[in-house]
């Protein structure tokens, strides 16, 4: 969590998933329960729908859906999502004004192998 968050640098805080019981109790500070969210039938089901309904409000409101509710529930998924709302609000490509030009190949080297 240090190099992560910043947190201290005077003392070393962890997170760990696993092997708690490996753990002296004393030093832990804190433990969370967490789930993965799953994915019901309904849910699977509504999800080609959402960039519609993005689409449909696009003149009467500011407000819009973004997540990784749209795909599979991981950080990228959160991520296209978003880029895939930019690319409608905008118009275009949000990467595209960031978009390096590609350096010339360099010639590949002749080899002669006999
Ligand atoms: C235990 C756990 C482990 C995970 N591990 C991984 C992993 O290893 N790799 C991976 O890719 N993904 C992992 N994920 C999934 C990952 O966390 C999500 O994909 C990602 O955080 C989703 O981003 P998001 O922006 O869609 O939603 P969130 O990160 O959930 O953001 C939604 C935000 O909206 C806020 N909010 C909610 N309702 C309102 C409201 N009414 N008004 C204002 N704000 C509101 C919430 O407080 C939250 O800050 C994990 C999830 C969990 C729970």
């Amino acid at each position: 969590m240090n190099s992560l968050q910043g947190v201290s640098d005077r003392e070393n805080y962890f997170v760990s998933l696993n092997r708690a019981e490996a753990i002296d109790p004393r030093r832990i500070l804190r433990t969370l329960a967490y789930d993965h969210p799953l994915f019901d039938l309904a849910a699977l089901r509504a999800q080609p729908h959402l960039p519609r309904l993005n689409a449909l409000a696009a003149d009467t409101t500011r407000t819009f859906f973004a997540g990784s509710y749209f795909r599979y529930g991981f950080h990228e998924d959160a991520l296209l999502s978003a880029v895939q709302l930019s690319t409608q609000l905008l118009g275009c490509d949000p990467w595209a004004q960031f978009a390096v030009a590609e350096p010339e190949a360099a010639a590949a080297p002749l080899v002669a192998v006999a």
